[in-house]
Protein backbone atom coordinates (compact mmCIF):
# COMPACT_ATOMS: atom_id res chain seq x y z
CA UNK A 1 0.00 0.00 0.00
CA UNK A 2 1.30 3.43 -0.94
CA UNK A 3 1.23 4.54 2.88
CA UNK A 4 4.07 2.09 3.69
CA UNK A 5 5.89 2.80 0.25
CA UNK A 6 6.49 6.63 1.03
CA UNK A 7 7.66 8.71 3.94
CA UNK A 8 6.50 11.95 3.06
CA UNK A 9 2.71 13.24 0.69
CA UNK A 10 2.86 16.24 -0.90
CA UNK A 11 -0.84 17.00 -0.87
CA UNK A 12 -2.50 19.23 -3.31
CA UNK A 13 -5.46 21.24 -1.36
CA UNK A 14 -7.95 22.18 -3.36
CA UNK A 15 -9.71 18.74 -5.02
CA UNK A 16 -7.60 16.71 -3.31
CA UNK A 17 -8.22 17.80 0.71
CA UNK A 18 -11.05 19.90 0.49
CA UNK A 19 -13.17 20.86 -2.64
CA UNK A 20 -15.13 24.15 -1.79
CA UNK A 21 -16.21 24.51 2.12
CA UNK A 22 -16.30 20.42 2.42
CA UNK A 23 -13.20 17.52 2.88
CA UNK A 24 -13.20 15.24 0.10
CA UNK A 25 -14.60 12.10 1.23
CA UNK A 26 -12.03 10.25 3.69
CA UNK A 27 -9.26 12.66 4.10
CA UNK A 28 -9.82 13.96 7.42
CA UNK A 29 -9.24 9.78 8.56
CA UNK A 30 -6.74 9.14 5.96
CA UNK A 31 -4.69 12.49 7.18
CA UNK A 32 -4.63 10.98 11.04
CA UNK A 33 -3.68 7.62 10.20
CA UNK A 34 -0.75 9.16 8.32
CA UNK A 35 0.66 10.41 11.13
CA UNK A 36 0.25 7.85 13.24
CA UNK A 37 2.71 6.29 10.81
CA UNK A 38 4.95 8.84 11.21
CA UNK A 39 4.87 10.08 7.91
CA UNK A 40 5.74 13.96 6.95
CA UNK A 41 2.89 15.70 5.19
CA UNK A 42 2.92 18.89 3.09
CA UNK A 43 0.00 20.48 1.93
CA UNK A 44 1.08 22.11 -1.52
CA UNK A 45 -1.17 25.02 -3.02
CA UNK A 46 -0.97 27.57 -5.50
CA UNK A 47 -3.53 29.63 -3.68
CA UNK A 48 -1.33 32.99 -2.47
CA UNK A 49 -2.85 33.24 0.77
CA UNK A 50 -1.17 33.15 4.07
CA UNK A 51 -0.23 30.02 5.73
CA UNK A 52 -1.87 30.85 8.80
CA UNK A 53 -5.35 31.22 6.75
CA UNK A 54 -4.77 27.83 5.35
CA UNK A 55 -3.95 26.18 8.41
CA UNK A 56 -7.67 27.63 10.00
CA UNK A 57 -9.35 26.27 7.48
CA UNK A 58 -7.66 22.76 7.26
CA UNK A 59 -8.17 22.51 11.26
CA UNK A 60 -11.74 23.89 10.59
CA UNK A 61 -12.47 20.43 8.58
CA UNK A 62 -10.88 18.39 11.14
CA UNK A 63 -7.50 18.13 9.68
CA UNK A 64 -4.55 18.47 11.66
CA UNK A 65 -1.70 20.65 10.16
CA UNK A 66 0.54 23.58 10.59
CA UNK A 67 1.86 26.52 9.29
CA UNK A 68 5.41 24.95 8.78
CA UNK A 69 4.08 22.23 6.79
CA UNK A 70 1.70 24.71 4.02
CA UNK A 71 3.79 26.02 0.99
CA UNK A 72 1.83 28.17 -0.73
CA UNK A 73 2.60 30.22 -3.95
CA UNK A 74 2.84 33.23 -2.05
CA UNK A 75 5.53 31.63 0.62
CA UNK A 76 7.57 30.61 -2.67
CA UNK A 77 7.03 33.95 -3.99
CA UNK A 78 7.80 35.89 -1.29
CA UNK A 79 11.20 33.57 -0.62
CA UNK A 80 12.30 34.23 -4.14
CA UNK A 81 12.11 38.16 -3.65
CA UNK A 82 13.73 37.95 -1.09
CA UNK A 83 17.03 35.41 -2.38
CA UNK A 84 17.02 38.02 -5.38
CA UNK A 85 17.42 41.26 -3.58
CA UNK A 86 14.27 42.38 -4.68
CA UNK A 87 13.20 45.85 -2.35
CA UNK A 88 9.36 46.31 -3.55
CA UNK A 89 6.81 44.73 -5.28
CA UNK A 90 3.10 45.94 -6.14
CA UNK A 91 1.37 43.45 -4.96
CA UNK A 92 -1.72 42.75 -7.65
CA UNK A 93 -3.29 40.40 -4.19
CA UNK A 94 -4.79 40.22 -0.83
CA UNK A 95 -3.67 41.69 2.14
CA UNK A 96 -2.15 38.20 3.20
CA UNK A 97 -0.07 38.05 0.15
CA UNK A 98 1.11 41.46 1.13
CA UNK A 99 1.80 40.21 4.81
CA UNK A 100 3.51 37.66 3.18
CA UNK A 101 6.19 39.35 1.39
CA UNK A 102 6.63 42.24 4.20
CA UNK A 103 7.59 38.75 6.49
CA UNK A 104 10.65 38.27 4.39
CA UNK A 105 11.67 41.94 4.12
CA UNK A 106 10.15 42.88 0.42
CA UNK A 107 7.80 46.11 0.58
CA UNK A 108 4.63 45.79 -0.61
CA UNK A 109 3.12 48.55 -2.80
CA UNK A 110 0.11 49.75 -4.40
CA UNK A 111 1.65 51.18 -7.31
CA UNK A 112 4.79 52.30 -9.04
CA UNK A 113 7.32 53.14 -8.95
CA UNK A 114 8.58 49.21 -7.82
CA UNK A 115 11.41 46.68 -8.99
CA UNK A 116 8.70 43.84 -9.16
CA UNK A 117 5.05 43.34 -10.20
CA UNK A 118 3.90 40.01 -8.30
CA UNK A 119 0.56 38.91 -9.99
CA UNK A 120 -1.70 37.29 -6.81
CA UNK A 121 -5.21 36.78 -6.13
CA UNK A 122 -7.42 40.25 -6.41
CA UNK A 123 -11.11 40.60 -6.90
CA UNK A 124 -10.79 44.46 -7.17
CA UNK A 125 -8.21 44.43 -10.01
CA UNK A 126 -9.07 46.96 -12.70
CA UNK A 127 -7.77 47.11 -16.45
CA UNK A 128 -6.40 50.40 -15.80
CA UNK A 129 -4.06 48.66 -13.16
CA UNK A 130 -3.21 45.96 -15.80
CA UNK A 131 -2.52 48.77 -18.06
CA UNK A 132 0.17 50.68 -15.46
CA UNK A 133 1.15 46.84 -14.73
CA UNK A 134 2.09 46.60 -18.12
CA UNK A 135 3.58 49.33 -18.85
CA UNK A 136 5.72 49.07 -15.44
CA UNK A 137 6.99 45.30 -16.44
CA UNK A 138 7.74 47.08 -20.01
CA UNK A 139 10.53 49.50 -18.46
CA UNK A 140 11.93 46.27 -16.78
CA UNK A 141 10.39 45.76 -13.58
CA UNK A 142 10.70 41.69 -12.54
CA UNK A 143 7.40 39.82 -13.74
CA UNK A 144 6.80 37.35 -11.44
CA UNK A 145 3.57 35.08 -10.83
CA UNK A 146 2.66 33.32 -7.80
CA UNK A 147 1.24 30.77 -9.83
CA UNK A 148 -0.64 30.65 -13.57
CA UNK A 149 -3.60 28.42 -12.70
CA UNK A 150 -6.34 29.59 -15.09
CA UNK A 151 -9.18 28.48 -13.10
CA UNK A 152 -9.86 26.75 -9.69
CA UNK A 153 -12.22 23.89 -9.04
CA UNK A 154 -15.66 24.80 -7.54
CA UNK A 155 -19.12 22.95 -6.87
CA UNK A 156 -20.75 25.50 -9.39
CA UNK A 157 -17.62 24.24 -12.41
CA UNK A 158 -14.40 26.05 -13.13
CA UNK A 159 -13.78 29.39 -12.03
CA UNK A 160 -11.50 32.06 -13.00
CA UNK A 161 -7.92 31.83 -11.17
CA UNK A 162 -4.50 33.83 -11.00
CA UNK A 163 -3.62 32.18 -14.63
CA UNK A 164 -6.09 34.69 -16.42
CA UNK A 165 -5.24 37.94 -14.47
CA UNK A 166 -1.25 36.29 -15.38
CA UNK A 167 -2.47 36.21 -18.92
CA UNK A 168 -3.65 39.64 -18.92
CA UNK A 169 -0.12 40.69 -18.35
CA UNK A 170 1.12 38.60 -21.19
CA UNK A 171 -0.64 39.89 -23.13
CA UNK A 172 -0.20 43.83 -22.38
CA UNK A 173 2.83 43.77 -21.66
CA UNK A 174 4.72 40.77 -24.33
CA UNK A 175 6.74 39.58 -21.30
CA UNK A 176 6.56 36.02 -19.91
CA UNK A 177 6.45 36.13 -15.88
CA UNK A 178 9.08 33.96 -13.39
CA UNK A 179 6.26 31.76 -12.15
CA UNK A 180 6.75 30.66 -8.56
CA UNK A 181 3.59 27.53 -7.95
CA UNK A 182 3.11 24.21 -9.34
CA UNK A 183 4.15 22.95 -11.89
CA UNK A 184 7.31 24.94 -12.16
CA UNK A 185 10.14 23.60 -9.98
CA UNK A 186 10.20 26.46 -6.81
CA UNK A 187 7.25 25.45 -5.22
CA UNK A 188 8.73 21.37 -5.10
CA UNK A 189 12.14 22.44 -4.33
CA UNK A 190 11.17 24.00 -1.38
CA UNK A 191 9.20 21.27 -0.22
CA UNK A 192 12.51 18.98 -0.48
CA UNK A 193 14.44 20.91 0.74
CA UNK A 194 12.54 20.46 4.34
CA UNK A 195 11.49 17.11 4.35
CA UNK A 196 13.63 14.07 6.20
CA UNK A 197 12.28 11.80 3.43
CA UNK A 198 14.82 11.51 0.14
CA UNK A 199 12.98 12.30 -2.67
CA UNK A 200 12.59 8.69 -4.15
CA UNK A 201 10.47 8.38 -0.80
CA UNK A 202 8.13 11.04 -1.26
CA UNK A 203 4.95 10.78 -3.10
CA UNK A 204 2.89 13.97 -4.45
CA UNK A 205 -1.00 13.51 -4.44
CA UNK A 206 -2.77 16.08 -7.10
CA UNK A 207 -6.15 16.25 -9.33
CA UNK A 208 -4.66 18.11 -12.26
CA UNK A 209 -2.28 16.57 -14.87
CA UNK A 210 -0.97 19.34 -15.96
CA UNK A 211 -0.14 21.08 -12.50
CA UNK A 212 0.52 18.63 -10.18
CA UNK A 213 1.77 15.51 -11.95
CA UNK A 214 4.00 17.38 -14.19
CA UNK A 215 5.24 19.17 -11.46
CA UNK A 216 6.17 16.44 -9.39
CA UNK A 217 7.97 14.45 -12.56
CA UNK A 218 9.54 18.01 -13.33
CA UNK A 219 11.57 17.29 -9.90
CA UNK A 220 11.41 13.94 -9.74
CA UNK A 221 9.04 12.90 -7.75
CA UNK A 222 6.30 9.99 -8.07
CA UNK A 223 2.73 11.51 -8.55
CA UNK A 224 -0.39 10.44 -8.36
CA UNK A 225 -3.62 11.41 -9.52
CA UNK A 226 -6.82 11.80 -7.89
CA UNK A 227 -10.10 11.59 -9.39
CA UNK A 228 -10.62 11.07 -12.78
CA UNK A 229 -8.44 12.53 -15.82
CA UNK A 230 -7.99 11.16 -19.53
CA UNK A 231 -4.26 9.95 -19.81
CA UNK A 232 -2.16 11.97 -22.17
CA UNK A 233 -1.09 9.02 -25.69
CA UNK A 234 2.48 8.89 -25.20
CA UNK A 235 3.52 7.38 -22.30
CA UNK A 236 6.31 9.17 -21.93
CA UNK A 237 4.49 12.34 -21.16
CA UNK A 238 5.29 14.34 -18.36
CA UNK A 239 2.05 14.56 -17.52
CA UNK A 240 1.26 10.81 -17.03
CA UNK A 241 0.33 9.73 -13.23
CA UNK A 242 2.52 7.03 -12.17
CA UNK A 243 -1.05 5.77 -10.13
CA UNK A 244 -4.45 6.77 -9.87
CA UNK A 245 -6.08 6.92 -6.42
CA UNK A 246 -10.25 7.80 -6.33
CA UNK A 247 -10.04 9.20 -2.22
CA UNK A 248 -7.28 9.43 -0.03
CA UNK A 249 -8.60 6.76 1.46
CA UNK A 250 -7.10 4.44 -1.40
CA UNK A 251 -2.94 5.20 0.50
CA UNK A 252 -4.58 2.32 2.68
CA UNK A 253 -5.58 0.17 -0.46
CA UNK A 254 -3.32 -3.06 -0.68
CA UNK A 255 -4.24 -3.32 -3.61
CA UNK A 256 -2.79 -0.10 -5.23
CA UNK A 257 0.53 0.83 -6.17
CA UNK A 258 2.48 3.09 -8.28
CA UNK A 259 4.98 2.61 -11.32
CA UNK A 260 8.71 4.17 -10.63
CA UNK A 261 9.55 7.61 -12.54
CA UNK A 262 12.50 7.75 -13.49
CA UNK A 263 13.29 11.92 -14.59
CA UNK A 264 14.63 11.77 -18.37
CA UNK A 265 17.57 13.59 -19.52
CA UNK A 266 15.51 16.36 -21.08
CA UNK A 267 13.04 19.30 -19.47
CA UNK A 268 9.29 19.17 -20.40
CA UNK A 269 8.56 21.10 -23.35
CA UNK A 270 5.57 23.41 -23.91
CA UNK A 271 5.00 22.38 -27.33
CA UNK A 272 6.48 20.20 -30.54
CA UNK A 273 7.70 22.56 -33.27
CA UNK A 274 8.46 21.90 -36.61
CA UNK A 275 12.16 23.01 -37.70
CA UNK A 276 14.22 22.55 -40.76
CA UNK A 277 18.19 22.40 -40.98
CA UNK A 278 20.39 22.31 -44.20
CA UNK A 279 23.95 20.75 -45.01
CA UNK A 280 24.99 22.91 -48.28
CA UNK A 281 27.75 21.73 -49.68
CA UNK A 282 30.03 23.67 -52.27
CA UNK A 283 31.43 21.80 -55.63
CA UNK A 284 34.38 21.19 -53.91
CA UNK A 285 32.43 19.08 -50.90
CA UNK A 286 33.27 22.21 -48.04
CA UNK A 287 29.82 23.11 -45.59
CA UNK A 288 28.63 26.23 -45.24
CA UNK A 289 28.38 27.18 -41.67
CA UNK A 290 27.02 30.37 -40.08
CA UNK A 291 27.31 31.94 -36.45
CA UNK A 292 24.10 32.45 -34.75
CA UNK A 293 23.64 35.48 -32.82
CA UNK A 294 21.22 34.01 -30.41
CA UNK A 295 24.11 31.81 -28.31
CA UNK A 296 27.20 32.41 -30.59
CA UNK A 297 27.40 28.64 -31.69
CA UNK A 298 28.87 27.86 -35.05
CA UNK A 299 25.97 25.77 -36.92
CA UNK A 300 24.23 24.75 -40.42
CA UNK A 301 21.72 26.83 -41.70
CA UNK A 302 18.15 25.97 -39.36
CA UNK A 303 14.88 27.62 -38.51
CA UNK A 304 11.29 27.41 -37.77
CA UNK A 305 8.65 26.43 -40.46
CA UNK A 306 5.93 29.20 -40.66
CA UNK A 307 2.24 28.63 -40.56
CA UNK A 308 1.19 27.36 -44.45
CA UNK A 309 4.66 26.52 -45.15
CA UNK A 310 6.36 23.51 -47.03
CA UNK A 311 9.50 22.52 -45.47
CA UNK A 312 10.89 22.39 -48.78
CA UNK A 313 9.93 26.40 -48.92
CA UNK A 314 10.95 26.58 -45.65
CA UNK A 315 14.74 25.76 -45.39
CA UNK A 316 15.42 27.33 -48.90
CA UNK A 317 14.13 30.66 -47.08
CA UNK A 318 15.96 29.97 -43.82
CA UNK A 319 19.31 29.67 -45.96
CA UNK A 320 18.45 32.52 -48.11
CA UNK A 321 17.74 34.80 -44.70
CA UNK A 322 20.69 33.45 -42.70
CA UNK A 323 23.48 33.42 -45.69
CA UNK A 324 22.32 35.53 -48.62
CA UNK A 325 22.46 32.40 -51.19
CA UNK A 326 20.35 30.82 -53.32
CA UNK A 327 20.03 26.79 -53.05
CA UNK A 328 18.12 23.93 -54.48
CA UNK A 329 17.84 20.79 -52.26
CA UNK A 330 19.51 17.50 -53.36
CA UNK A 331 17.98 15.19 -51.09
CA UNK A 332 16.07 14.47 -47.28
CA UNK A 333 19.19 13.85 -45.19
CA UNK A 334 16.81 12.50 -42.08
CA UNK A 335 14.21 13.71 -40.13
CA UNK A 336 15.34 14.32 -35.93
CA UNK A 337 12.78 13.92 -33.28
CA UNK A 338 13.97 12.06 -30.57
CA UNK A 339 13.78 14.47 -27.29
CA UNK A 340 17.27 13.85 -26.00
CA UNK A 341 18.94 15.81 -28.58
CA UNK A 342 15.91 17.69 -29.85
CA UNK A 343 14.65 19.71 -26.71
CA UNK A 344 16.07 22.98 -26.54
CA UNK A 345 15.20 25.85 -24.07
CA UNK A 346 15.68 28.76 -24.89
CA UNK A 347 17.48 31.65 -23.19
CA UNK A 348 14.32 33.20 -22.11
CA UNK A 349 13.65 30.33 -20.73
CA UNK A 350 11.19 29.10 -23.68
CA UNK A 351 11.37 25.25 -24.05
CA UNK A 352 10.61 23.15 -27.56
CA UNK A 353 10.39 19.87 -28.56
CA UNK A 354 12.00 20.02 -32.48
CA UNK A 355 10.75 17.91 -35.40
CA UNK A 356 13.75 18.73 -37.50
CA UNK A 357 13.76 17.61 -41.19
CA UNK A 358 17.53 18.25 -42.35
CA UNK A 359 18.23 18.66 -45.99
CA UNK A 360 21.76 18.78 -48.35
CA UNK A 361 21.72 21.20 -50.42
CA UNK A 362 23.43 23.09 -52.91
CA UNK A 363 24.52 26.91 -53.94
CA UNK A 364 22.64 28.07 -56.87
CA UNK A 365 23.09 31.86 -56.93
CA UNK A 366 23.01 34.99 -54.50
CA UNK A 367 25.77 36.26 -52.86
CA UNK A 368 27.19 34.92 -49.10
CA UNK A 369 26.82 37.93 -46.57
CA UNK A 370 29.34 37.84 -43.52
CA UNK A 371 26.44 38.80 -41.47
CA UNK A 372 22.86 39.68 -40.60
CA UNK A 373 20.27 40.16 -37.85
CA UNK A 374 20.48 36.55 -37.27
CA UNK A 375 23.79 36.05 -38.37
CA UNK A 376 27.53 37.00 -36.52
CA UNK A 377 29.65 35.42 -39.42
CA UNK A 378 29.01 32.87 -42.48
CA UNK A 379 31.90 30.74 -44.40
CA UNK A 380 32.37 27.49 -46.42
CA UNK A 381 34.76 25.11 -44.31
CA UNK A 382 35.99 21.58 -44.87
CA UNK A 383 33.80 18.96 -43.49
CA UNK A 384 36.87 17.46 -41.50
CA UNK A 385 38.13 21.10 -39.70
CA UNK A 386 34.68 22.28 -38.58
CA UNK A 387 35.11 25.50 -36.42
CA UNK A 388 34.42 25.87 -32.72
CA UNK A 389 32.09 25.76 -30.44
CA UNK A 390 29.57 24.08 -32.23
CA UNK A 391 25.35 23.57 -32.08
CA UNK A 392 25.57 20.24 -30.90
CA UNK A 393 23.54 18.26 -33.11
CA UNK A 394 24.55 19.30 -36.31
CA UNK A 395 27.95 17.50 -36.89
CA UNK A 396 25.44 14.48 -36.50
CA UNK A 397 23.85 15.63 -39.23
CA UNK A 398 26.43 16.75 -41.74
CA UNK A 399 28.30 13.49 -40.72
CA UNK A 400 24.34 11.92 -41.78
CA UNK A 401 24.67 13.96 -44.52
CA UNK A 402 28.18 12.62 -46.32
CA UNK A 403 27.19 9.27 -45.16
CA UNK A 404 26.81 7.27 -48.72
CA UNK A 405 23.25 5.75 -47.79
CA UNK A 406 20.27 6.17 -49.66
CA UNK A 407 17.59 6.28 -47.89
CA UNK A 408 17.19 8.33 -44.67
CA UNK A 409 18.12 8.39 -41.44
CA UNK A 410 15.41 8.76 -39.02
CA UNK A 411 15.94 9.35 -35.31
MG1 LIG B 1 -6.05 20.77 -7.21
Amino acid sequence: MLAAAFDAFLLDLDGVVYVGEAPTIGAPSALRRLRRMGKEIRFLTNNPTGTDVIVKRLNALDIEAHEAEVITSGTVTALFLAEHNVGSAWILGQTSLKKTLQSRGVSPLSGPPCDAIVAGWDDGITLGNIREAATVIRKGALFVATNEDRTYPDPQGPLAAVGTLVEALIAASGQRPLSMGKPQSPMFDLALKNLKAGKHKTLMIGDTPEIDILGAHRAGIQAVLMGEAPAFPHCGDFRNPDGRISSLSDLFNPGISVKKWDLPSYQWPERVEAGVAAVVLDDDGNVLLMRRSDNGLWGIPSGHVEPTETVKAAVIREIREETGLETEIERLVGIYSDPRSQVITYPDHRIRHFITTCFLCHPCGGTLQSCGPETLDTAFFPTEALPEPMMTMHPRWLADALAQVKEPFIR
